[in-house]
């Protein structure tokens, strides 16, 4: 379709049958209409942004980018996850399937396997291997989980248990809609993709974008060509340097900070040197830097023209997740000059896309919307400094040593480990010791989470056998873990910890901040539906992420995905 109709008009106008009324379709046309069905749905994810950031930063955006978004569409400026964990797959998949972490499955970035004894990875399957070999991350500076846990390179959504949106579109247009998601983490990817579509992330290992067996047997001519262009090289020797003179920075005077993390000799103070193309750590401090966006969208663009997004009447389906505002604020922290600068550099890589996006397909046929995967929070560094002198790091490694969790051991009669380990956002406990012994599982879980409620810094621990039970009280913590709850995958106990009370620990590796808590500050994102000649409008009335999947099906017309608890948007669908 190509004329300024919608469907249904179009059909009108093509039908014979239809002619006598012709005098009413002018009325028709007459009428202020939307703009037709969008040939392209873009969907941009900016990992770890949280909702105050991109306005926090305001007077230092340029035209085209955040500005555009403000202008040119409708800003849910009240948005929040309702769910306990707020990781980064965690929040992917909801955005993808429009619903909750005890639908879609995907509760934790890992969680213990009982079954096969081991930790699981999120979305690593080892029945589709990565296509280039040996591109699998095992890099200490990995600030995921993936290191240690991740058996094999495979990657697949078929752990994500509900549909995504760009699955029902896939559905809807029998196939014909080209569906694709591109992101450094393979999880803002593989994620997006969902079941239907097609991934690509970024190997740390190999400085290339990469995809699995699950999507293709061999890569597309175009991705061998890019990655042989080795774009990342451009890097090489260089380093990332601020945009503007530090007194245009609201933390321009307080670049060295003792709590910001020095990786791989990157440094905490302006400019952090990549390296050498060919340095071990190169590709990975390409992403701890806008440098990782920028590659990113380096890739998309060359996406977009080779797959022909957008260039036909049947909508397409592009995902875009930017990791490096995730990476930049874990290891300097939400109120840091690094923050500060990759917020000006995203909202220039954001200004590219949509400048791009406008020549090959149009923003007006382009239905673009923006949110984050979770927020983020600040570093006890700096809250100490602001007065919060109780902020801190919790150390769950010595649980079970702790004297109420040993006096506990003494009373059951258990001479060995009983709390095996903490894996966010769950504390799994020592069943076989538990179960030689006789003891009721349920029994000794009570019994722990009954200490552990008491502990300074722990704002509420539950078991999962007491989810399974209807006798909770109804509070907002309750709530949010049941909405996390999978009864396959959840660990024994679910540990909230206080406001400004932190995990710091990724694999042995300290970094200054890590999000993952119920708190506002990790559960809040931007929501903004733009293009399409949706109004501008600001609405501050309060949303969820879950509704932005229900409301992109319901503005195409197609099935919401099969978990979907999200509302749909009015403001959105408005003609
Ligand atoms: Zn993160």
């Amino acid at each position: 379709m190509t004329g300024p109709w919608p469907s249904v008009g179009a059909r009108l106008v093509n039908s014979p049958t239809f002619q006598p009324f012709a005098w009413l379709l002018i009325a028709f046309v007459a009428l202020p209409v939307q703009a037709a069905q969008p040939r392209l749905i873009l969907q941009v994810t900016v990992d770890g942004l949280r909702g105050d950031l991109h306005r926090r930063f305001a007077d230092v955006l340029v035209e085209g980018g955040f500005r555009y978004l403000a202008k040119n569409g409708i800003d849910y400026a009240n948005a929040h996850y309702l769910h306990a964990n707020t990781e980064t797959i965690v929040g992917h998949t909801s955005l993808a399937t429009g619903t909750v972490p005890a639908a879609h499955g995907m509760v934790a970035n890992v969680w213990f396997d009982r079954e096969q004894d081991r930790l699981a990875y999120n979305i690593e399957d080892p029945d589709y291997r990565l296509l280039t070999a040996g591109a699998d991350v095992d890099q200490k500076t990995e600030i995921d989980h993936t290191q240690k846990t991740a058996r094999s390179d495979g990657r697949s959504p078929e752990n994500i248990l509900t549909s995504t949106f760009s699955d029902e579109l896939a559905v809807h247009f029998g196939g014909q809609s080209k569906v694709f998601a591109v992101s450094i983490k393979d999880r803002g990817a593989v994620s997006m993709a969902g079941h239907a579509g097609k991934a690509f992330w970024f190997s740390k290992k190999s400085g290339q974008f990469v995809t699995s067996s699950y999507y293709y047997d061999r890569y597309p001519e175009w991705v061998d060509a890019w990655n042989a262009r080795k774009p990342a090289a451009a890097y090489s020797g260089k380093a990332w340097r601020l945009t503007h003179e530090p007194s245009r920075y609201m933390f321009g005077d307080a670049d060295d900070r003792d709590y910001e993390t020095d990786i791989a000799r990157f440094g905490r103070t302006f400019p952090h040197w990549y390296g050498e193309l060919g340095d071990k750590y190169f590709a990975t401090k390409l992403t701890l830097s806008p440098a990782g966006d920028e590659l990113t969208l380096d890739f998309t663009k060359t996406l977009m023209e080779k797959e022909q997004l957008g260039q036909d009447a049947v909508p397409d389906y592009l995902a875009i997740s930017f990791s490096s505002t995730d990476y930049v604020g874990h290891i300097f922290g939400a109120s840091s000059l690094e923050i500060e600068d990759n917020l000006v550099r995203l909202d220039r890589t954001l200004a590219d896309l949509f400048a791009y996006v406008d020549e090959k397909v149009g923003l007006a046929n382009t239905l673009i919307v923006l949110s984050a995967d979770h927020g983020q929070p600040e570093v006890p560094g700096h809250l100490h400094i602001r007065g919060f002198r109780k902020a801190h790091y919790f150390d769950t490694k010595g649980l079970d040593k702790a004297p109420a969790i040993a006096a506990l051991k003494d009373q059951f009669g258990l001479g060995e480990e009983l709390i095996e380990a903490y894996f966010h956002p769950y504390l799994y406990l020592n069943h076989e010791l538990i179960d030689t012994k006789g003891l009721d599982r349920a029994a000794v879980e009570q019994a722990v989470v009954a200490e552990l409620r008491k502990f300074e810094g722990v704002a509420y621990a539950v078991s999962s056998s007491a989810l399974r039970t209807d006798t909770l009280p109804d509070t907002l913590l309750t709530r949010s873990v049941l909405r996390n709850f999978h009864a396959k995958r959840s660990g024994d106990i679910y540990l909230v910890f206080e406001p400004n009370v932190f995990i710091n620990d990724f694999d042995g590796l300290i970094v200054a901040s890590t999000h993952g808590s119920p708190w506002r500050y990790d559960t809040y994102v931007p929501v903004i539906f733009a293009g399409n000649g949706l109004p501008t409008a600001r609405v501050d009335r309060a949303v969820t992420p879950y509704d932005i999947a229900p409301t992109l099906s319901a503005y195409l017309g197609v099935k919401p995905p099969s978990g979907a608890v999200g509302a749909v948007l009015p403001e959105v669908l408005k003609k």
